[in-house]
């Protein structure tokens, strides 16, 4: 495939994207940055920027505490109420608080308190760290009557369902997994997981933070009884922006708080000395919320929804055909190999190629020498380039711009003169 070709039709389907004019609504991106990771850290949506400034200066400076109960204490709901369609649940069944880890300590907690009777955790090997720390630390403060058990890759890419399957039995109290997982980008086939969890007794958890805002996700239709997700992510909802939590409606009044806090009391003003957790999603939240930050994740949440989940997906799998193609031709003759699943329909939104250099290519696309663009993918340790396909903003030329930019640096050996040094933050 000749280059000029591939640079003629991405500015075509660039002219032709119905998607291609949200980038507008977005704040710091320009023709001299393409930025491939919205997977890790959404851009600010411009209207993010203004509503900050307001919500300090109106609600905050001027209306003081009185702001509680025009805007404030409902917020974690209705913000949940908000994203609920995105994730395929009913209004109610959803409520921002805490950070990812926490929610999940949380509602593992509630989970098998319910099923006491159950020794057994179920992951795979791909998920997330967090995730494990916060399971592992989760049994140990149970006084280690669990077990965590990972069912393990056969690819370092996928997980295969019937592997997954197979593992769930009468023990098993949680099914925890990454919808999409971080690293490869496999996608599960929740439907069939949470089916063979129901039918086994056992309750699934499931991690949205790489595939919300990016994949339609339908938590109700699959069967998904607990699920926790990142705002920061697809969501655009700012750094460290709170997470969010979601309960089935029919497990809602079946599982207790264990971690239990007086916003997750029927009233929190009433000061009741004994904890009586309301009777909505609510009663999994503890303590006060973050509410300058919760309220930045509204505008990120309504351009997803305006641009259509689905039709986002689908500029995804166009925009990831794409690099896959443009992979084939510069990147794997020069050392890159897949890190992701080629089948669309088992991949989230982001794609990883390995190398042996991806650390120093990675530092080399991200600090270019002059009059070369910045490309930001990102790295994951050992051997992982991260190309994130954040379809709201990204264009089909940037992603040729990007590839050619990683095929120079290789071919060039530009990485060489960058060191084996870490960054804290990557
Ligand atoms: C980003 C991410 C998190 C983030 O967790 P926090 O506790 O909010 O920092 C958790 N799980 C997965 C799979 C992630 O990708």
């Amino acid at each position: 495939m000749n280059i000029d070709e591939l640079f003629d039709r991405a500015r075509q389907m660039d002219q032709a994207d119905p998607l291609g004019k949200y980038r507008h609504s977005f704040d710091g991106l320009s023709e001299d940055l393409i930025y491939l990771d919205g997977n890790s850290l959404g851009p600010l949506p411009a209207q993010t920027a203004k509503l900050v400034h307001e919500n300090v200066n109106d609600n905050w400076s001027k209306g003081l505490i009185r702001s509680w109960n025009a805007d404030w204490y409902d917020l974690p709901m209705r913000l949940g109420d908000q994203l609920a369609p995105l994730v395929g649940a009913d209004s109610g069944e959803v409520c921002f608080a805490d950070s990812v880890t926490i929610n999940l300590i949380k509602l593992a907690a509630s989970a098998l308190k319910n099923q006491s009777d159950r020794p057994k955790i179920l992951t795979d090997s791909l998920n997330f760290p967090s995730d494990y720390y916060a399971v592992e630390s989760l049994i140990g403060m149970l006084g280690n009557r669990h077990t965590l058990e990972k069912v393990y890759t056969r690819d370092g890419i996928t997980v295969t369902t019937e592997d997954m399957v197979n593992a769930i039995d009468e023990k098993t109290a949680v099914v925890t997994l990454s919808n999409v997982v971080f690293k490869s980008g496999f996608m599960h086939d929740l439907k069939s997981i949470c089916h063979a969890a129901r039918k086994n007794g056992a309750l699934t958890l499931i991690d949205l933070s790489h595939s919300v805002g990016s994949v339609p996700i339908k938590l109700k239709d699959w069967g998904v009884d607990m699920a926790v997700g990142c705002s920061y992510k697809y969501l655009n909802g700012g750094p460290g922006a709170p997470a969010f939590l979601y309960v089935r409606e029919g497990l809602q009044d079946v599982l207790e708080p264990q971690l239990a806090g007086w916003f997750g009391t029927r009233d929190p003003f009433e000061f009741n000395p004994h904890h009586e957790p309301a009777s909505s999603i609510r009663k999994f939240m503890v303590g006060t919320p973050p509410i300058l930050s919760m309220q930045a994740i509204e505008p990120g949440i309504q351009l997803l929804k305006d641009a259509g989940i689905e039709q986002l997906r689908e500029k995804s799998i166009r925009q990831s055909s794409l690099l896959l193609e443009l992979y084939d031709t510069l990147l794997e003759p020069v050392g890159f190999k897949l890190g992701s699943p080629r089948d669309p329909s088992i991949r989230g939104s982001h794609i990883a190629f390995k190398h042996g250099e991806a650390f120093r290519i990675n530092n080399t696309m991200i600090s270019p020498p002059s009059g070369k663009p910045i490309v930001i993918p990102d790295f994951r340790t050992p051997d992982n380039l991260r190309i994130g396909i954040a379809p709201l903003f990204l264009g089909y030329e940037e992603i040729v711009r990007a590839v050619v930019r990683m095929h120079e640096i290789v071919a060039n050996n530009e990485y060489g003169i960058f060191s084996h040094e870490a960054e804290a933050f990557t």
